[in-house]
């Protein structure tokens, strides 16, 4: 079954190559395979940022970066490039038990942190959270999209007070509607309430937890934001960040609403029309009380470049993070390394190998940075960084095309991307692959909103086209049911498990022949003076245009 799979493969390949790409480089497996078995091997402990892992790892990728014949293109430093880029990260703890507490006509309610409410650790910069008798505004789903003429907050004086707000965004009930439908925009996504909260300037935010809408259940919010916390270090903290940022249960907020004298599913369907106004929760207010513990760590993106021959200025990135969870509790087997041999030696792997095959060809007319990025288990933070201090100018940036837990087995008939998104990089992307006979299969849950959780996010954020690309499940061997098979083994027994490790017996075949089109993506753009964009009502749009005079 392996034979055939792969002599298809071969077949197919070198009609495309015949017909479309005849300088498409070789994309070697065993290569890919070797990567990967070494960035995942236990002696370098899961890839922890900050850790003897991170230092093994940054110094593999940079040795394999030299080899290939890539330029340097991190930090300057003496008027010369390094290889990385330092990444200063705020770590954030809340020291002991934090004192939370609702006061309704007078009566105090106390709530247990990880039960009734989940309040992460302080990332505005302060060394301590003290709220006495804050008082609580609805301002339903805490959106405001000039784009679209929606403004939940409607001018409301939001100083010292809590914002209590929905999770997803106004549409997803309904299905229908100015936010993409069941499909999530990125008003709906978490990061962007309580950075809106910021610049609302909120004492705080309150998301109400639903299981459908956020599309995971209370106990995912409890564990992820009750243990430390990490943000890139900024300028502005407070521009970003609330001095409290906190979920609660959809129940403890339905009986609020009710002592308030108010109607929660009521004040929701209010909330997903234009015409909602903010509502104060009459004689309730909000205290909390706990010390912060933080401090700054230091972790690294790996920057390599190729620079270009006429447009240099001009630049296509490749990215992938480096790293993973270090070292952990153990699993069954007493395992505590979180080997990360998929998400993302794949994806570490790929970005070698695309440097070594870009290396290998004529320089390309436009600048080509391949970008390993580092915390991205940590919220993107890596990304993130690069992106508010960029080492190429974002205007001019062409595209980010990021890899992340990419498919070790064989080939598959289809691709996808993380979530869903319209823009032209996903076109141009999708007429590619055709010529290799790849379909491009969307996202099949838009509305639990993938594409604000992976590392081309922060650059899409920010205007610049940008894509995660997905491997497909339409297996050439087996088909979609073999693929799916593989899909669900991989959530349920490996997925941030510390038995994400290298087999022997994965072919990396798939990912080799992905990685020709991903290489012809990024060639044929940085031979290009053409600039994709997003579509028309893209929430990303406005951002692009803006910069549009330093695209000439
Ligand atoms: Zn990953």
């Amino acid at each position: 079954m392996k034979r055939l799979a792969l002599s298809l493969l071969a077949l197919s390949v070198s009609t495309a190559l015949l017909a479309a790409t005849p300088t498409t480089p070789t994309i070697d497996p065993h290569r890919l395979s070797d990567d990967v078995k070494t960035l995942s091997s236990d002696a370098f402990e899961g890839r922890g940022p900050a850790t003897e892992g991170e230092t093994k790892t940054v110094a593999y990728v940079i040795a394999q970066f030299k080899a290939a014949g890539v330029q340097p293109g991190g930090d300057l430093k003496n008027g010369k490039r390094e290889w990385t880029q330092a990444v200063p990260l705020l770590q954030s703890d809340i020291a002991g038990t934090p004192q939370l507490s609702f006061t309704v006509n007078g009566k105090t309610e106390n709530l247990t942190q990880g039960k009734e409410i989940a309040v992460r650790s302080a990332l505005d910069g302060s060394k301590a959270v003290a709220l006495k008798d804050a008082p609580l505004v609805f301002v339903g789903y805490g959106v405001k999209a000039p784009e679209r003429n929606w403004d939940d907050f409607k001018g409301v004086d939001l100083k010292g007070k809590i914002a209590v707000v929905l999770i997803n965004d106004p549409d997803f009930e309904t299905g229908v509607g100015d936010f993409g439908g069941k499909a999530m925009t990125y008003y709906g996504r978490w990061t962007y309430k309580y950075e809106e909260a910021a610049r609302q300037g909120a004492a705080g935010m309150l998301i109400i937890h639903e299981t459908a809408p956020a599309s995971y259940g209370w106990a995912t919010v409890a564990n992820s934001n009750t243990n430390t916390q990490f943000d890139v270090v900024r300028d502005h903290p407070s521009s970003v960040h609330t001095p409290l940022e906190a979920w609660i249960q959809r129940d403890v907020a339905v009986d609020l609403f009710k002592a308030a004298g108010l109607d929660f599913e009521a004040l929701k369907k209010q909330a997903q029309t234009r015409e909602f106004k903010p509502v104060v929760l009459k004689g309730e207010t909000f205290s909390a009380n706990y010390k912060i513990d933080s401090k700054v760590i230091v972790s690294h993106n790996i920057v390599g470049r190729i620079e270009g021959t006429k447009r240099p200025n001009e630049t296509v990135i490749y990215s992938a993070h480096w790293d993973h969870l270090g070292i952990g509790a153990p699993d069954a087997k007493g395992d505590k390394i979180y080997n990360g041999a998929v998400d993302n030696g794949t994806g570490t792997a790929a970005l070698i190998e695309l440097a070594r095959a870009f290396a290998k060809s004529p320089k390309p007319e436009r600048s080509v940075v391949f970008l390993n990025v580092t915390a991205e288990e940590k919220g993107l933070l890596g990304s993130e960084y690069y992106a508010s201090k960029p080492l190429y100018p974002l205007a001019t940036t062409v595209a980010d095309i990021n890899m992340d837990a990419l498919d070790p087995h064989g080939p598959a008939r289809n691709f996808t991307i993380s979530g869903s998104a319209k823009l032209d990089l996903l076109d141009e992307l999708t007429a590619t692959a055709k010529k290799w006979d790849l379909v491009y299969s969307p996202d099949p849950k838009p509305e639990a909103g993938h594409f604000f959780r992976s590392d081309h996010f922060p650059f899409a954020k920010r205007g610049v086209p940008a894509i995660s690309f997905g491997s497909g499940n339409d297996w050439v061997d087996g088909g979609l049911a073999a693929g799916k098979a593989a899909e669900d083994e991989y959530v349920a027994k490996h997925y941030h498990q510390p038995s994400d490790e290298w087999q022997a017996d994965w072919q990396f075949t798939g990912m080799a022949r992905d990685l020709q089109i991903l290489y012809t993506l990024g060639s044929d753009l940085a031979n290009s003076d053409t600039w994709p964009n997003w579509s028309k009502d893209s929430e990303f749009r406005g951002a692009r245009d803006a910069t549009a005079a330093q695209r000439k």
